[in-house]
């Protein structure tokens, strides 16, 4: 075990603060600041202040489980429950087909682990039935940037630019609950002059801090966002001449907006007339001003639309691709941004690529060693495939994710899984729904291996391993080796995560999201580095194959010549991968990645301005290819479309899948609190986060308590066309009349899921989490 600090970064949300952790001579681990990165300059929330506690033995599991013939869980060896889940699979693929064989991933997971559980599922079980919950957190942000900017990257931009910007919309985010540190850079926003404005139907912690909040009754964003782009029309505020230079389809979003009179859009939003102006004052006086979206707008059955009128507004304004400027969505989970770039997507290969392009389908082929006609085509998105769990889907792998707590209508969808023929869980502890799996594999966690997030920002980052696992766990990556080989896949499933990474590097280079030019080396030296970062390109006519990094670096800060490691073969291949250690050390040197395939375009996002610190600040080989720096701002010269212009998309308003009605008369809307994270597996085991909060809630408006009689504390059931949950009255003015709300991290009676409705968003399969009609009853104590 070491004794000294080792930087890494939070196992938690998107912001990815860095953290130094410190064994101590007890077996704990202290978490202690590191003022050195960014995005939190020291700050931690609680969750990442505690996030150490998630490492004792007694809070995790550290044998593998496997059920009994009497249906009870019990210790079994690694061998033993490997070889269960390899019989349970490969049973299912014999008997039923590949497709009958399910695998579903998490936005917590490294990227290592995301591509080769990705490779997993179409390599060894050649199944198209893969996806993941960050499905249920930023899709339809993505989708929507993807149409419009031909790229999904939640922030085009560092945080560090807010601050400068002239005025900030802030729509669907309660950050100072979700990512408190990341507040400050909206205090500093005001500081410097700016103005912060919040939607969100409850005046939040965040909401609170706002020159000015808007609270839209639930699941109207899209007509506010309509509405106030109408105002932008009519008072003669838009930028022609970046909307004829910049964008293409100005004329059909035009016409759409200007059937969202204002007075409509009050009627349907519930925000003023007066406000809409105030909201189009404030954002178009500026010379910069932003819009960033998180799951308000997002988890909704038109999420896309929604975040497409958004996107529209900064468009028509001039604002997108402009220093300080722009749209960006916050997304949430810890590897939310890295997870949905490589592969563990239902319709994806790495790098960004798409799973029905020939090309990327011939380019990620090629690197994994396999035909590209044996690899599956795209399969179901992540409700979809809960939902064909027990019928068309007989067996599921299942890691990092706990649906019987976060997937939308959960009691439907932890009866799908209970109805499954076999169920493997990879886990750090024993989650809701890894009670109810055949086989539970315990896994190393954040503070016990190394690999690569990314953040919110697109900034690549690596987590140090900083402790020694406990006996009884193993890695993700080993867990994937192990049953790939008992499944008759010998190579191209490597365990170390280095290893894993100079692959992903080959995999993703000329994809949008393209690494290939990042290093483990460069991420500890830079502090991270945003994609996409292409590998260096050697110029035409020198010799074979790239030259080692560290010698194209020549000159880059402390990376000496030697220590460059030999070159890679320059045919890649799963199975041409030299064998590396098994456990990584920190200051290892990466390996060369090989020759990046010479039809390998970068992605089209626009050179890197003046404003990008480049890393390569010596002074290289004449005939040396430059290292790229990374692209912290994107856009700012061309979008990523093949003309460089961003696309408007004409939208308009529609309702919620379900609005209320006699028998379901409120809405539902549903979030986090500061104190827990996500379905609150690892968060609700620790006493200091449990104590600050300890259960579900409903919070509603004094006068809907009054309606039903209830008092503060009161149990109150809350009822929809899906079932029912019980939880304790919150009674406060800080939510609409007509708006109930409740967080989502608890199982059991207070399970706000059993609530919300899966209603899809046809583009991006988001689920409508945000809102769902229901009644509410009192309760006898
Ligand atoms: Fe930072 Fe998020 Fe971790 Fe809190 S949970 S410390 S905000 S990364």
């Amino acid at each position: 075990m070491q004794n000294t600090a080792t930087p890494t970064h939070c196992p938690y949300c998107a912001l990815q603060c860095g953290m130094n952790l410190t064994p101590a001579p007890d077996g704990t681990v202290e978490v202690s600041e590191r003022a050195d990165f960014p995005v939190n300059r020291g700050a931690l929330c609680g969750k990442g202040r505690t996030a150490a506690a998630v490492l004792a033995p007694g809070v995790r599991l550290t044998s593998p489980l496997v059920r009994d013939v009497g249906g009870t869980l019990v210790p079994a060896s690694w061998d033993e429950a490997l070889g269960r889940i390899a019989a349970g699979l490969g049973r299912t693929r014999a008997q039923h087909g590949p497709d009958a064989v399910g695998v579903f991933g998490g936005g917590g997971l490294t990227n290592e682990k995301a591509y080769t559980l990705g490779k997993f599922a179409r390599v060894v079980l050649g199944t198209s039935q893969i996806d993941y919950n960050g499905r249920f957190c930023m899709s339809s942000a993505a989708a929507a940037g993807i149409k419009a900017f031909g790229l999904d990257r939640g922030l085009p931009f560092p945080l560090e630019d807010i601050p400068k910007s002239g005025c900030v919309i802030l729509v669907g985010s309660n950050l100072a609950e979700t990512m408190p540190p990341s507040l400050r850079f909206f205090t500093e926003l005001k500081e410097n002059g700016g103005t912060l404005i919040v939607v969100d139907p409850r005046r939040t912690k965040t909401a609170e801090q706002a020159d000015l909040h808007l609270a839209p009754r639930p699941g109207t964003d899209l007509a506010l966002a309509l509405g106030l782009l109408h105002l932008v029309i009519a008072e003669g505020r838009v930028d022609e001449e970046y909307v004829q230079e910049r964008t293409v389809g100005w004329e059909d979003a035009r016409a759409a907006a200007m059937a969202h009179w204002p007075e409509y859009v009050e009627r349907i939003t519930g925000v003023s007339v007066p406000q809409l102006r105030e909201t189009v004052r404030l954002f178009c006086e500026p010379e910069s001003a932003m819009v960033l979206t998180a799951r308000g707008p997002e988890q909704q059955s038109k999420g896309t639309d929604t975040v497409g009128a958004w996107i529209n507004l900064c468009l028509a304004t001039g604002r997108a691709g402009r220093p300080h400027s722009g749209y960006g969505c916050l997304t949430g989970q810890g590897n939310g941004q890295g997870g949905r770039e490589h592969g563990q997507k239902a319709d994806q290969l790495p790098g960004y690529r798409k799973l029905d392009d020939p090309a990327a389908r011939a380019h990620v082929a090629e690197v994994w060693g396999v035909d590209p006609d044996s690899l599956p085509g795209p399969g179901r998105s992540a409700y979809e495939l809960l939902d064909a769990l027990g019928t068309d889907i007989r067996s599921l792998l299942l890691m990092a994710s706990n649906p019987v707590v976060s997937a939308p209508r959960a009691a439907h969808i932890e009866e799908r899984i209970r109805s499954l023929d076999f169920l493997a869980v990879c886990d750090v502890v024993l989650s809701e729904t890894a009670e109810l799996a055949d086989v539970v594999l315990p896994v190393t966690q954040w503070a016990e291996e190394t690999g690569t997030t990314t953040n919110l920002e697109g900034r690549v980052l690596l987590r140090r391993r900083a402790v020694t696992p406990p006996d009884g766990v193993r890695s993700d990556l080993e867990v994937l080796h192990e049953l790939a080989a008992r499944l008759g896949v010998e190579k191209g499933f490597p365990t170390d995560p280095e290893e894993v990474f100079e692959e992903l590097r080959r995999a993703s280079a000329g994809g949008a999201a393209d690494y290939s030019g990042i290093t483990y080396r460069r991420l500890a030296e830079e502090n991270g580095v945003f994609w996409p970062c292409p590998a260096p390109v050697e110029p035409a006519g020198e010799g074979e194959g790239t030259p080692p990094l560290g010698e194209a670096a020549a000159g880059h800060p402390g990376v000496p010549h030697g220590d460059a490691a030999p070159a890679h073969p320059s045919t890649p291949g799963s199975d041409a991968t030299p064998a590396r250690p098994s456990t990584p050390r920190d200051d290892a040197t990466p390996a060369n990645t090989g020759t990046p395939r010479d039809d390998a375009t970068p992605a089209n996002t626009g050179t890197p301005r003046d404003d990008a610190t480049p890393a390569n600040t010596g002074t290289p080989r004449d005939d040396a290819p430059a290292v790229h720096p990374g692209t912290p701002r994107l856009f700012l010269d061309r979008f990523a479309t093949p003309d460089g212009r961003a696309r408007f998309v004409p939208v308009s308003h529609r309702a919620t899948a379900e609005e209320p009605d006699d028998e379901y008369p409120v809405l539902l809307t549903t979030g986090r609190v500061v104190a827990q994270y996500q379905s609150g597996a690892q968060t609700r085991r620790v006493a200091e986060l449990n104590a600050a909060a300890p259960g579900p809630f409903v919070e509603l408006h004094p006068r809907l308590a009054a309606r039903l009689g209830a008092a503060e504390g009161d149990p109150v059931a809350v009822v929809s066309r899906r079932g029912r949950a019980v939880a304790p009255a919150r009674i406060t003015h800080a939510i609409r009349p007509d708006t109930v709300f409740m967080p989502f991290h608890w199982p059991g009676e207070g399970r706000a899921n059993t609530l919300t409705n899966p209603a899809l968003d046809p583009t991006s399969r988001m689920p409508e989490f945000k809102t769902c009609a229901v009644r509410l009853e009192a309760v006898e104590r």
